[in-house]
């Protein structure tokens, strides 16, 4: 299961960083009324992390990172490990915890299973 902690985005430092990226969100309004929801495993040590952006360089991405006390955004280093069916891990080099497959969002799960059940609602044809 996924780890439950959400804090505010810091708004000023939020769009300090925004401006001075150099390859900025494409969106950036998405983060002005933001929050970071932690992407790590539950139960897992040392900081909480939220991916926010994508860097120029594909093996890098800014993630915002914190504690009950602090908080940083950094630049880091896409995981390495892939799946045997070519999937990538979706969190960044030396996370702790579970590789982005082992670790389940409750809500988005659930709403996967709800559209599986009943793609009309969500505007899906069913598929045979
Ligand atoms: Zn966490
Ligand atoms: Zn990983």
């Amino acid at each position: 299961m996924q780890c439950t902690a959400v804090r505010c985005l810091p708004a000023r430092e939020t769009l300090a960083q925004i401006l001075s990226a150099a390859d900025p969100p494409e969106d950036p309004a998405q983060f002005a009324s933001g929050y970071a929801v932690c992407e790590l495993g539950e139960h897992h040590r040392g900081e909480h992390a939220d991916h926010l952006w994508d860097c120029d360089n594909p093996d890098q991405a800014v993630w915002f990172l914190w504690t009950e006390t602090k908080h940083r955004f950094v630049t880091l280093r896409w995981c390495p490990a892939e799946q045997a069916n070519g999937d990538a891990c979706g969190l960044y080099t030396d996370h702790p915890q579970d590789h982005t497959w082992n670790v389940i969002d409750p809500t988005q799960e659930a709403m996967k299973a709800d559209i599986a059940a009943h793609p009309e609602r969500w505007g899906l044809r069913r598929e045979y």
